[in-house]
């Protein structure tokens, strides 16, 4: 079968969204994927692809990446990304970012101008300065109402982390996880993939989460495919997420049934915790997928054969 070219895949997280953004979220999936998408009839990349599309979510204000990123439990920013090209397995990736407009583009110069995967903190900052990186607040007045109703619900729950699975079971509402991710498969047929976020409302400052962890949040393999994650980052990284479903599509699975078996994974693996994911994939034949255990995964995808891109807030959900 000729593999169906280009195509995009991408993603603005797992979670419960609430009603407020339910629109401007699948507007702003479907506005990504289409910039991707025409990103690669012009002749560019799936890196140049995942990496526009993922900055245009970045920019939006509603998903939990670059403006409107998360706050962390002393009200600050840190968010991260990564990037990852299949055919050269070369990847890049950024953390503790504190007002970097397009975290994505930072991943991206990591992995074509120094020798390392992943930089943070005053590191990635400075290299920030050196290609003069566009700098914004990422802060936003909805953000900072939800850190004060997590906050106070967190508070409730007397404030430990381990208590952490109880308050979300009661209050899932507060916990919004709205990453952002792009998957593409270009006309040469190189896949690639991007992640973004401001990580896990609430988080202890210096945690990293999966997005910007390759293999966990992020993997492309010309081999097998590409993936992005979103949802618990520490679930993912346990379980070394992106690369599984990259490793399923390799056995053989299609993009499709990858994804819903490591949501399969997950639900048996990971219990008495926390647990809400969503992946999407496509693999080099063009086949798409997207499955979570979230409640909703706001997503978007486009082929050559659809006039535009179609969104949703949720895919295959397996429970
Ligand atoms: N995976 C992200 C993290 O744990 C959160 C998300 O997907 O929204 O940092």
């Amino acid at each position: 079968m000729k593999p169906l070219k280009p195509v995009i895949v991408v993603h603005g997280g797992a979670g419960n969204w609430h009603p407020e953004r339910v629109n401007p979220g699948i507007e702003g999936v479907k506005k990504a994927a289409k910039t991707g998408f025409d990103v690669m009839l012009n002749g560019g990349s799936a890196l140049d692809a995942v990496v526009e599309a993922v900055a245009v979510l970045e920019d939006e204000g509603v998903f939990n990446a670059g403006y409107g990123s998360s706050l962390t439990i002393e009200k600050t920013v840190e968010m991260e990304a990564s990037v990852m090209e299949g055919k050269t397995l070369r990847a890049g990736a950024a953390g503790l970012l504190k007002d970097i407009r397009n975290p994505v583009r930072l991943a991206r110069i990591v992995m074509e101008h120094t020798d390392h995967v992943f930089v943070v903190g005053e590191g990635a900052e400075k290299l920030a300065r050196l290609f003069n990186l566009e700098r914004r607040n990422p802060i936003t007045e909805l953000r900072l109402k939800y850190y004060e109703q997590q906050k106070r619900a967190l508070l409730e729950g007397k404030f430990e982390l381990p208590k952490l699975a109880e308050l979300v079971k009661n209050h899932p509402e507060i916990f919004d996880l709205e990453t952002v991710g792009a998957v593409a498969l270009d006309k040469e047929g190189n896949v690639a993939a991007a992640t973004s976020t401001g990580g896990f409302p609430l988080k202890l400052p210096g945690r990293i989460g999966d997005s910007p962890l390759i293999g966990c949040g992020t993997y492309a393999d010309n081999r097998s495919g590409a993936c992005s994650a979103t949802g618990v980052g520490e679930i993912a990284i346990r379980l070394c997420l992106a690369k599984t479903v990259c490793n399923y599509m390799e056995g053989g699975k299609t993009a499709q049934e990858a994804v819903e078996e490591a949501i399969r994974l997950v639900n048996e693996r990971m219990t008495g915790i926390y647990n809400s994911m969503g992946l999407i994939a496509v693999n080099t034949r063009g086949e798409i997928g997207a499955a979570h255990n979230s409640k909703h995964l706001c997503w978007a995808y486009l082929t050559p054969e659809m006039p535009e891109p179609e969104g949703a807030l949720t895919a295959k959900i397996l429970r």
